[in-house]
């Protein structure tokens, strides 16, 4: 299929860090993803906590089963948009790889530790890991990731940050945060499919964890008329296959409402424009409608699954193995592995081990370094 003018082209990449010469069977862009795929950080995706806690259930979603979900969406999209199928799955595959264990809950006690020394942020995190904290090639650090993948994996960045990488990498991923131009529409199909994987996903792992009940959907605008449209053609319907229904529906219409939205702004461009979506604003986005539904869903998933009472207690929890961890590392550095402390004593080291950890090996080495067990 040919790719749309405006979709990025692996022929016009920006280029990667350390020039490296094509292959003939593979475009820059599926490179990219394959050497994702086959990255010590994705494989440790699968241990890591989404919203619910590792350990707590085996059906619920991780964030290597989020990142399939969110690159099966893109896929979908970039397809009927004639976009750059190979670029998003990269993008999309990466766009977590530096979330630390324990969700959130990780990244804020991880962001506390690090507040004299720069922070912790994950986004940034997850290019740290593509540029410099793999190791698996003899010539560079990193998996020397093409510009365009690199700028979909940094999807947010405050202006801060954006200056510090702007010193060490002049005119690289962070500039867009300062002259505030938007990126490839790769990177912008990623961002909404992120957000729709979970809120779709959150949903369903929030009555799987019994937090939700369907009944509380009810009101959503995002979600009822799917859910009665269903309950027409199937009155006796219920419980679980009823949820898995009606968010199917919901998804496939939050598809096509990209598709169209995004369509219709592509057209409304001249060719010449449309060539330069980076001086656009963002393109890929739903319809006024749609966005506000989708606000909403978001907002009930804070108030009533993120907050709820069970999920802040594991929380909690999940920040105190994180400050110990950090704690005990920073005072015995001789703990660290032979690879780690070999990068010098600093706080920056520590936070890298720790981000890096899955959920299980995060709590036994807690368990190992302070002699009390969070989860028995
Ligand atoms: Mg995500």
């Amino acid at each position: 299929m040919t790719l749309a003018p405006y979709a990025s082209d692996p022929q016009h990449t920006r280029g990667r860090r350390y020039p490296e010469a094509a292959t003939a069977h593979r475009s820059d862009f599926q490179r990219d993803s394959d050497r994702v795929v086959h990255s010590s950080a994705f494989r440790r995706l699968v241990y890591k906590t989404q919203v619910f806690l590792n350990h707590e259930g085996d059906l619920f979603r991780t964030r290597l089963t989020h990142s399939l979900e969110v690159a099966q969406l893109a896929r979908s999209i970039a397809r009927a948009l004639r976009l750059n199928e190979d670029l998003v799955e990269a993008i999309a595959l990466a766009h977590d790889l530096g979330h630390t264990p324990f969700g959130h809950a990780g990244q804020t006690a991880l962001n506390d530790c690090m507040k004299a020394h720069g922070g912790f942020e994950h986004n940034l995190q997850s290019l740290r890991v593509v540029d410099e904290l793999e190791q698996r090639y003899p010539a560079y650090d990193g998996l020397n990731l093409c510009f365009e993948t690199r700028e979909g994996i940094l999807k947010h960045c405050s202006v801060h940050h954006a200056r510090a990488l702007e010193v060490v990498q002049p005119g690289g991923v962070g500039r867009r945060f300062l002259d505030r131009s938007s990126p490839s529409l790769e990177a912008q199909l990623c961002n909404l499919a992120d957000e729709m994987a979970y809120n779709a996903h959150d949903v369903d792992d929030g009555v799987r964890s019994g937090l939700l009940r369907l009944e509380q959907l009810e009101g959503l605008p995002l979600f009822d008329p799917f859910r009665r449209a269903i309950l027409a053609e199937y009155p006796s319907l219920g419980g679980r296959r009823l949820l898995y229904e009606s968010l199917r529906r919901m998804l496939s219409a939050q598809v096509h409402d990209v598709i169209e939205t995004t369509q219709a702004a592509l057209s409304r461009l001249t060719p010449e424009q449309a060539k330069q979506v980076r001086q656009q604003p963002p393109l890929v986005r739903f319809s006024t409608d749609m966005a506000l539904r989708s606000d909403e869903l978001k907002r009930f998933l804070i108030n009533h699954l993120y907050r709820h009472p069970q999920v802040v207690a594991s929380t909690d929890q999940a920040q105190q193995v994180v400050y110990d961890l950090f704690a005990a590392y920073s005072q015995h550095p001789s703990e660290l592995p032979p690879e780690y402390a070999a990068r010098g004593q600093s706080p920056r080291v520590v936070a890298d081990y720790i981000a890096g950890m899955t959920d299980r090996f995060a709590a036994g080495e807690h368990a190992r370094l302070t002699g009390r067990a969070t989860w028995a």
